[in-house]
This record gives C-alpha cells, structure tokens and sequence, in this order.
C-alpha cells in the first residue's frame, strides 16, 4: 500500500465509525486512533470525561519544556440522515473521485492529517523545538464541555500552548480563483431566548395582552433593526484580498473601504450571507414556542436567537441593546454566552509567514488571506486565553463542497485529501522547527 493509499484507508475507517453527536459515542473512535499511534510506538493517554465519551492526546517530546504546540481535532460529527444522502454517511464509500461521508470534512480528513504528520515526525526522528502534541477531542459540536474545556483542566500545560491549529480554513476554489483562507478569529456566540407573558383564554374572546402578540411585536422589532457595518482588520485584510482576486459581486475596487462607500456594492455583499456575517452581528430567530390548541390563547410564549458578534463587540451593550428593541414587557434569557470572548489572533507572525510558505510551495503565488469564522469552534477556548490560534485544513475545496458540511453528501476530493497529508506533514515539520 503506498503512502496515499493508507492515507485514504485510515479515513474511510474513520468515517465508519459513527461519532455523531448527540450522543457522540467517541470512544470506539479514540481507540481506532490510538491503536495506529501504539503501532507506531507512541505513548497515548486516554481521557474519559463520562461513560462512551473519550479524549486522546500523544506528545512527542521538545528541546524545551512548557508552551507547547498543539494539533487539535474534534472526533464528533454532526447528525446525517442516510435517506438524504447518494450514499450511505456512514459507510466512507469512494465514488466520482470523492471520499464520501459525514465528517470528511468536518473534520476527520483534518485528523487523519495531523496524526500522519505527527507520527511522521517520530519516523524521521525529527526532535521538535517544544513538545507537540497531538489532541483529539470529542463533544466540539454541541459545545465542548467534555472536550477541550474538560482536557484544559486535566492537562495543565494545555492552557500554556504556545500555538494551536484546529479547524476553521482551507484553500477555496471559486471560478477558477483560489485563495487560501486561515481563520485567525471568530465571532463570539451570544444566544438568548425571549420570553412574553399575556392573559390566555379561549380564542372566541381575544383580550388585547396576549403574549404571542407580544412576542411578534419583539420578534419584528428585532429582526427588523439594522446592526451597522463594521469591518475589522482581519475582515478588511480578508475581503481586499478577495476584492483584488475575483472581486465581490461582480465589483472591483483596490480596498474594502471603498468599495463600502459605493450603495451598490454594499447592498451586494449584504445580500450575501457569507459576507454579510463577516461584516455585522446576525441575529437568527431558530426557535418559536406558543400554543397547543387552535382555540385556545396561550398565557406565555417564547423565541429564541442565534445571535453572533463580531470579536470586538462588546456583548453587554448588546444585550442592552436586545433589551431596549424588546421593550418592557419581555423577559430574556442569556443561553450560551459566558464561555465566549475569543481574543482574535494575531496574523503578522512567524507562524502565519511558516504556513503561508507551505502553501505557497505547492500552490504557487495565490492569496493567503487571514480570515474570521463565522461560526465557533473549539479554539476558542484557546483563543478566550489569549493563545494564538489558527484555523487551518490545507486541503483546496470548491465552494460547492464546502457548503456540504454540516449538509448532504459531504466530501472530499481523494486526491485534494491526499495533497492534504503532504502539506500538513510540511506545516507540522515547520512547526516542529520553530521558536517564537
Ligand atoms: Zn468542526
């Protein structure tokens, strides 16, 4: 079997082993990982936060102690229904020159990569400069408690890391435009629910307090406000580069400030949503409670928002500001905030130049732009402490494969997978070798 062969076998096996989340069930797939790296001779350790759920980390010992360098993936996948799918999510089946099934992007293909180049490293004997370690936690896709929050507080020098690489960025492919993109920050979660309380009854004698009618009110006031632009420099970095490439929307200026001055142009990239989250917080209604039978008025209702914000937003002004649109008569309930505050990472640095060069080594000269995460994941709880945190899968993408995760028939090309081992054994060498 050549090296890209096993590549490809350790994915599909990988594939099979179902970590959707809920439950997760990460166990079997810890152990699948950590049977190849005790094949290699590599000391493992097993963390078992509760029953079925499991942490893997493995070190390759530095020249100095403490700070080290962290490769970190999450096992768990998000839910796939088998009937939505061309072929089954769970059964990693090749096809069309695609490795098929949930998780080949996000992000057991990203796994499968750095275990490679980590074990890579002990193969050719390379010393790292500081301990490198390999991290595979479970729990990412509903928040992380038994993953990474639970693995800083067992392992004490995890929160001592000088640099983290995880998931977040990959080099996209856009009519005939590609560009790599390395997630640097990304925005802070600030979910909530609102709650409205009203005289109920039955539906032949409508009062005029009713809570659903509240609720609409605050609902519309809410999703009817406009959050200003702001661009940050890591967006603004990010959207000159592309403005520069292909351009945005059919428009091409040489920066983002002003391209924003032009109407039209603003509302194209408003109308995307990719680019509008990039530059504004969004405010998602997911969830309407109210009412279990037509004729009868319920005395309490409820919605509930998805709402992200940009780094520098600060999140109590924006709760204050959740509060004035909402008005008096509503009560609200914060549901997931408190374990986000990342602090974006810097990207004028050597690890960014180091990764930039892998790129660029393989792709030739293409946009290597520093970019902000819509979404959150697990690096945040590196970057809440400051740790400089890249989110960074070198494998080249279209934008219709990058939309499939979290979606139907997720993928990955097979030899973009396989191009993908190569360069991340470049970046984990380069890592290996430096020192900031
Ligand atoms: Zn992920």
């Amino acid at each position: 079997m050549t090296e890209r062969e096993y590549a490809v076998k350790l994915l599909t096996d990988f594939i099979r082993i179902n970590t959707t989340n809920p439950p997760g069930n990460e166990e079997d797939a810890v152990a699948f990982l950590e049977d190849i790296l005790r094949r290699e001779g590599m000391e493992t350790q097993v963390y078992l936060p509760v029953k079925k759920r499991a942490n893997l980390i493995s070190r390759i010992k530095g020249r100095e102690k403490g700070r080290p360098i962290i490769l970190l993936g999450h096992i768990d996948v998000v839910p796939a229904n088998p009937d939505e799918w061309e072929v089954h999510p769970f059964s990693g089946e090749l096809k069309d020159g695609f490795i098929y099934g949930r998780g080949t992007i996000d992000m057991k293909s990203q796994i499968i990569c750095h275990l490679l180049a980590f074990i890579g490293l002990k193969k050719k004997g390379i010393i790292p400069e500081r301990d490198i370690v390999f991290l595979a936690t479970c729990d990412e896709e509903v928040g992380g408690q038994y993953g990474v929050e639970f693995m800083l507080n067992e392992v004490k020098d995890l929160k001592d890391a000088s640099f983290v690489l995880s998931e977040g960025g990959c080099i996209i492919e856009e009519d005939g435009f590609i560009h790599a993109q390395i997630a640097v920050a990304e925005k802070k979660l600030s979910q909530f629910m609102i709650k409205a309380r009203g005289t109920g009854g039955h539906g032949s004698m409508p009062t005029k307090d009713t809570a659903n009618e509240k609720i609409i009110r605050a609902c519309h006031s809410i999703l009817s406000y406009e959050w200003p632009v702001r661009v940050t420099g890591v967006v603004n970095t990010y959207l000159t580069g592309i403005l520069k490439g292909k351009g945005l929307g059919g428009f091409k200026f040489p920066s983002l400030k002003e391209a924003l001055k032009d109407k039209r142009f603003k509302k194209a990239i408003e109308d995307n949503p990719f680019y509008n989250a990039l530059i504004k917080n969004t405010v998602t209604l997911t969830i309407l409670k109210s009412g279990e039978k037509i004729n009868v008025i319920p005395s309490e209702s409820e919605a509930y928002f998805d709402a992200r914000l940009l780094p520098q937003e600060d999140r109590e002004a924006f709760m204050k500001k959740i509060e004035r649109l909402c008005g008096r008569d509503i009560e609200i309930v914060r549901i997931s905030s408190g374990t986000s505050d990342p602090i974006p990472s810097p990207y004028n640095t050597g690890y960014f130049k180091g990764i930039k060069k892998v790129i660029e080594g393989s792709m030739g000269e293409i946009p290597v732009l520093p970019s902000l995460l819509t979404g959150a994941s697990d690096l945040r709880y590196f970057r809440n402490l400051g740790i400089p945190s890249y989110g960074f899968f070198p494998v080249v993408l279209s934008k219709d494969d990058v939309v499939r995760m979290h979606g139907r028939n997720e993928r990955i090309p097979i030899e973009g997978f396989c191009d993908a081992v190569e360069r991340t054994h470049e970046i984990v060498e380069f890592l290996a070798a430096y020192k900031d």
